[in-house]
């Protein structure tokens, strides 16, 4: 199991090409600047889709 793929990715957020290998952290995205950008976008959607459903879904119970 000695044979050596080297992946390329296309950064999805500016679309640079990377290797995708365990020497990237960032894979598949080229920086830590971009990896950081595209994960803070996912957080605040999840975070605003979340605290919608939450509200609609009659999730709180006020106790008394
Ligand atoms: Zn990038």
């Amino acid at each position: 199991m000695a044979e050596k793929k080297t992946l390329i990715v296309k950064c999805p957020r500016c679309k640079k090409e990377v290797v995708y290998s365990k020497e990237n952290p960032f894979r598949p995205f080229c920086s830590e600047k971009c990896r950081l950008v595209d994960l803070g976008q996912w957080f605040e959607e999840d975070y605003s889709i979340a605290v919608d459903d939450f509200f609609s879904m009659g999730n709180i119970n006020e106790k008394e």
